[in-house]
């Protein structure tokens, strides 16, 4: 029987962490080719191809490497591959994800993994993320579904995705709406259908700046108050509940909203922002009517990708588009 083609990519994270000497700590030193090694059950699956596209830990990935990673799982698809993986840290898995998302506009499923314990640590968890992964890139069912996250057994929507443990094997969850689906013995099982999806061109500029402050108790306005004179062409704000700021912010965020799109998220890593519920001076309805945008379900970190692509195209006026849920 002829094999399905398969295509992946290594850029680095803790999968690809060992230590050079005893008692260093971990830093990414192993290729694609090497992780691919510890899945031999992978052969029988697909015709596998690998690269190594980076070794980098996920903190310094940019929005630029990534778009060189998209162009790269694009032409594999073009080339006939049924499903792409890519392995990368986990720290930034959440904002990777969606990036990618917005932008995939292909059937064949990109799928993102990475792992909790490094390449030699015992019951190191990447080799089954990454079979784990590539199941779920192979499958009938991810089609059309954009880009997933297989993590520790389960199958995570981009948009919905977060790192909400530091440390543990059961790092990533999906607040509010769980995982879209799971794997059974091996076996890939979504609980819905696909998503309605909502993807972007490719951007045509990169330079674009967007900011992200977290309101918190009794916050001065100082880096608010610069956010112009700093160069920035938009701001997130990881906002007080359901998308709340102080009074003193909610004044500077009018004057900004003027200028630059400003979008208010929710800090607390889980549920929506509020549209029409609190009227005092900083609630989301006061920031609405100062010209804000409130985020939704879209986390404040997701929020700035969004931002940043959508000013990358020059698409900022669709803001309102992509953020209702
Ligand atoms: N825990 C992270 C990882 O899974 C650390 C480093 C990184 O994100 O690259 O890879």
């Amino acid at each position: 029987m002829d094999l399905p083609k398969l295509a992946i990519a290594a850029l680095g994270g803790t999968v690809s962490m060992q230590a050079r000497n005893a008692g260093e700590g971990v830093i990414p030193t192993v290729s694609g080719e090497t992780l691919l090694a510890c899945v031999p059950e992978l052969a029988t699956l697909a015709r596998v191809s690998v690269e190594t596209l980076g070794l980098l830990p996920s903190a310094s990935l940019s929005f630029e490497v990534l778009l060189s990673v998209l162009s790269w799982a694009k032409y594999q698809v073009e080339q006939g591959a049924r499903g792409v993986v890519i392995t990368q840290g986990t720290d930034t898995l959440e904002e990777t994800a969606v990036f990618f998302d917005y932008l995939w506009d292909c059937d064949e499923p990109l799928v993102l993994t990475g792992a909790m314990r490094s390449a030699k640590q015992a019951g190191a968890d990447g080799p089954a993320n990454l079979l784990d992964a590539c199941r779920v890139a192979l499958a009938d069912s991810s089609r059309q579904r954009g880009v997933q996250v297989v993590m520790n057994g389960q199958i995570h929507q981009a948009d919905c995705v977060r790192k909400t443990d530091s440390l543990a094997l059961q790092a990533f969850s999906s607040p509010v709406f769980g995982p879209a689906g799971l794997l059974v013995e091996g076996v890939v099982r979504y609980s819905r259908p696909p998503a309605e999806r909502r993807c972007l061109p490719l951007p045509q500029h990169t330079t674009q700046k967007v900011a992200l402050l977290e309101a918190s108790l009794s916050a001065d306005t100082l880096l608010l108050e610069n956010i112009l004179k700093l160069g920035y062409d938009g701001l997130v704000i990881a906002g007080f509940g359901a998308g709340h700021v102080s009074a003193s912010w909610a004044e500077v965020i009018e004057q900004l909203a003027e200028k630059i799109p400003v979008i208010v998220a929710t800090r607390t890593g889980s549920g929506s922002t509020a549209q029409a519920t609190y009227g005092f001076i900083g609630s989301e309805m006061d920031l609405v009517r100062k010209g804000a945008h409130m985020a939704g379900f879209l986390c404040p970190r997701k929020a700035r990708v969004l931002l940043w692509l959508l000013l990358g195209g020059e698409r900022q006026h669709e803001l309102a588009r992509y953020l209702t849920t």
